[in-house]
Parts: C-alpha cells; sequence; structure tokens
C-alpha cells in the first residue's frame, strides 16, 4: 500500500474506510483518474489529497484490479465463529450479481440461494434490505409531500447513495436543505434490528452483531455515522468468503428470510438500480394524493428507467405537477446542480445515485465480467422481473411494515420515525 501522492491515479488515503489501493500492481494508466474525474466528478474538483466520496467506481475501472474493496472478511470470520447472535441484511442488488461469482449469467436472481449460503455461514437470522428501502418510501414519500403542501425547499434530493450524500456535503453544502432527510435502507433496517427486533425478542443490543451484505464499498462508510450496523461486506467479499467455506451457490438448497422483515415490496426490490427510487417512491406519493393504488404505467414508469446518464420525465398527480430527474452519477449531478443554480434548469424531485446504472454497477459487485452496459442492463432486468411478478408492489400494502408501524413507530413521519429513520447532514465544504 502507498500514500505518496501521484498524479497518474487516484490517491487513497491509507485511513480510506472503503478503498484500498495496491501500488505493486500498478502500470498507473490513469483509467481510475478518469473515472474519478469526469464520471464521479471528484478528482482534481479540490485541493484535498485525498479527494474521495468511496464510490469504488475506480475499483470496477481498474484493469489490474490494485484498486479494491477494503477487505474485511477476516472480521466477518471472527464474528461468525463468536457466541454473538449474527444478522445479516442483503441488499437488493446483490441477489443478481453474486451468481456471476460462481458461474452464473449476469442478471441471475440467487436470492434463495444467497440466504441458504449465510445460514450455512453461520448467520442466525438473515433479514431482506428491500424491507428497509419499503421504509424509506414510506418517509420520503411523505417528506415530499409535505415539501409541497407547505412551500418547502425544491428540488428534493434523495438521499439513500451515501457517495452522493458525500459529494453534495463535500462541493455543495448549500444543497444540504434540499437533501431527504431520509436515512438509507440499510441504515433503516439497522435502526430496526437493533432497536425493535432486539425488543420483541429480549435480546440486548450488544449480543447482536448486525451484518449488511452490499454492492457498495461506500456504505463501509456510512455505517460508521449511525452504528447499528457492525459490518458492510460487499458482494465479491461474500463470493470470497463462500468460497473459502468450499460453498458454491449453483449446489445449494434454497433458502428463505426470516419472518419480520422477511421481504419488501416490488417496490422495494428496485431501489438496486438507477430510477429505481424515483419509481418506487412516485408510487407512494400517487397513493398519498390520490387515497388509491397507482396506475400500470406507474408501476411500470418507463421514463425513469434505463441507463442514460440524465433521465427526465414530468408527472401530474392530483393536480399536483412534478418534473423528475434521475441521475446517473455524480459527474452528471455537478453537471445538473451547475445549471440549477443559474436557473437554467428545475426539477422539483431528483434521484441521484453515484455508480452509473445505480447499486447494480456498485463499487462492490463482481469483477468477473468488466462491467459494461450490456452486464448492467442484465442485472436491472433481474430486478424489474422480480418486481413484476411480486403481489405487493407498494410500500405501503407490505404487511410487515405495516406492523412495524403500528408496533413500533407510529405515524409515519412522526416522532419515533424521526427519531430512528431520519438524520442530518454536515457541511464539509473543500477547499
Ligand atoms: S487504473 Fe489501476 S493500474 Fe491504472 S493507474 Fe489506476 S490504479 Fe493504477
Ligand atoms: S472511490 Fe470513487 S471517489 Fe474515491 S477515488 Fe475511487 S472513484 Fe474516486
Ligand atoms: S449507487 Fe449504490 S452502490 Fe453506488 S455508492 Fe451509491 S449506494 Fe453505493
Amino acid at each position: 500500500m502507498s500514500s505518496i501522492i501521484s498524479d497518474k491515479r487516484v490517491n487513497i488515503s491509507p485511513d480510506n474506510p472503503s478503498i484500498v489501493f495496491d501500488k505493486s500492481k500498478c502500470d498507473e494508466c490513469g483509467i481510475c483518474k478518469n473515472i474519478c474525474k469526469f464520471n464521479v466528478g471528484v478528482y482534481s474538483y479540490s485541493n484535498e489529497d485525498y479527494p474521495c466520496i468511496n464510490c469504488g467506481s475506480c475499483t470496477i475501472a481498474c484493469p489490474q484490479k490494485c484498486l479494491s474493496e477494503r477487505d474485511e472478511t477476516d472480521k466477518l470470520r471472527k464474528i461468525l465463529h463468536s457466541d454473538k447472535i449474527v444478522v445479516f441484511q442483503t441488499a437488493p442488488a446483490v441477489r443478481v450479481s453474486l451468481g456471476e461469482e460462481f458461474g452464473l449469467k449476469p442478471g441471475t436472481n440467487v436470492e434463495e440461494k444467497m440466504v441458504s449460503a449465510l445460514r450455512m455461514i453461520g448467520g442466525d437470522y438473515v433479514f431482506d434490505t428491500t424491507f428497509g428501502a419499503d421504509l424509506t418510501v414510506m418517509e420520503e414519500s411523505l417528506e415530499l409531500v409535505n415539501r409541497i403542501k407547505h412551500n418547502g425547499v425544491f428540488p428534493m434530493f434523495t438521499s439513500c447513495c451515501p457517495s452522493w450524500v458525500k459529494f453534495l456535503e463535500m462541493f455543495y453544502p448549500e444543497f444540504i436543505p434540499n437533501l431527504s432527510s431520509c436515512k438509507s435502507p440499510i441504515s433503516m433496517e439497522g435502526a430496526i434490528i437493533k432497536n425493535y427486533f432486539c425488543k420483541i425478542n429480549n435480546y440486548n443490543k450488544e449480543d447482536i452483531i448486525s451484518i449488511a451484505v452490499v454492492p457498495c464499498t461506500s456504505k463501509k462508510m456510512e455505517i460508521l455515522k449511525f452504528k447499528d450496523i457492525d459490518l458492510a461486506i460487499t458482494t465479491r467479499e461474500l463470493a470470497k468468503y463462500l468460497k473459502e467455506e468450499k460453498i458454491d451457490i449453483k449446489n445449494i438448497k434454497n433458502g428463505s428470510f426470516d419472518n419480520l422483515m422477511s421481504k419488501g415490496s416490488g417496490g422495494g426490490v428496485i431501489f438496486g438500480t438507477s430510477g429505481g427510487v424515483m419509481e418506487s417512491t412516485i408510487r407512494e406519493v400517487y397513493h398519498i394524493l390520490r387515497k388509491r393504488r397507482p396506475s400500470e404505467r406507474l408501476l411500470n414508469f418507463k421514463e425513469v428507467r434505463g441507463l442514460a446518464n440524465v433521465k427526465e420525465t414530468n408527472i401530474t398527480i392530483d393536480g399536483v405537477n412534478l418534473k423528475l430527474a434521475i441521475i446517473n452519477g455524480t459527474g452528471d449531478a455537478r453537471k445538473i446542480i451547475e445549471k440549477i443554480k443559474t436557473g437554467e434548469v428545475h426539477y422539483d424531485f431528483i434521484e441521484v445515485m453515484a455508480c452509473e446504472g445505480g447499486c447494480i454497477a456498485g463499487g462492490g459487485q463482481p469483477r468477473v465480467y468488466s462491467t459494461t452496459n450490456e452486464i448492467k442492463i442484465k442485472r436491472m432486468k433481474g430486478l424489474y422481473k422480480s418486481d413484476k411478478k411480486m403481489k405487493v408492489r407498494c410500500a405501503s400494502d407490505n404487511p410487515d411494515i405495516k406492523m412495524v408501524y403500528d408496533d413500533f413507530l407510529g405515524e409515519a413521519g412522526g416522532k419515533i420515525a424521526e427519531k430512528y429513520l431520519h438524520t442530518t447532514y454536515t457541511n464539509k465544504k473543500v477547499k
């Protein structure tokens, strides 16, 4: 590892919680630098030695694999061999990429095998982060409606991507009031695990180790803020661990998630892809404003899907016109924010994901194939197929969601929900 500043590549601080750099393999091709500059919009935009939003896009791009996630599989092994109660949650994008590590086609949904594998390695409980995504939708849709009703700050930005949040805090802190105050799905679910799940099972918080399996290197940074999750391991780390344990997901029985947070809605599943947060939130905004289930158009909201760098559309719900934008990559977010500042464009609600394609193309995803658009589309299709097959497509129709609000959180947007599911941000302006 090296901390020597170079102008040929990205510079990774030795204490970066997400990414490590192995100089011995680096031929200084500069690919990482260009990705970080043009796609992520970070390199060269400050005078910091180690400007980084922890997205891991450079780890996907580096042909020599000398940039990688901070490997915490040893920590995982230690936890799994301890006497603690281990609670896993798995993010939506992992199930449509993990199979690639075991010779399956990109986009193959291995949800049931993955759950089974997590039990085989010692998970006591396995929950689905799509439940946390539904919580995010419940809170974020209400926040948008409240901003509309009470003349709030617009555009409202989504906040579920920690790299995007850090980007905004570093480069555009004047837009902090525009960020939704919602925590991300894993952090909402982490709070529910430590505070509600423990309570109803008579566990002390200290007896539980909460682990999130994620497509994302940035989540290793995010969990340091909230402390409800003890470890975040990427798809690549999980695959490495399973291989070390000689578990081939192709040859094991199917398993199913534990009750309580067993399932999210279809809307929760598509959180893993660009446009998914927008689509599922708009489904719920429709429900709040029209008091009925969304139309077929909103259940297959084509205008917000796909890999275009910036997707935009208008929608009118109950007389309220909303101009929506979905931004694929913080590099493009930079361009759009500059235009918002000059008044050249106006939007009401903007989804931003740091990784181009969303979490299906996250920095912790498999590198078996290079992450081309073709591979991204296959993973995306895997998620949309799941959504379409599901009986429950909207967060508020999810019986587990209703139960957790009734039994613990109270009203969406209420005081208890505020305490566990929302957050604040910090001005981290860079020079
Ligand atoms: S992409 Fe990899 S090999 Fe190329 S400069 Fe960056 S770290 Fe070095
Ligand atoms: S993790 Fe993202 S922000 Fe950090 S150096 Fe790599 S590409 Fe740039
Ligand atoms: S887009 Fe998803 S995978 Fe990429 S940094 Fe954001 S949350 Fe992580």
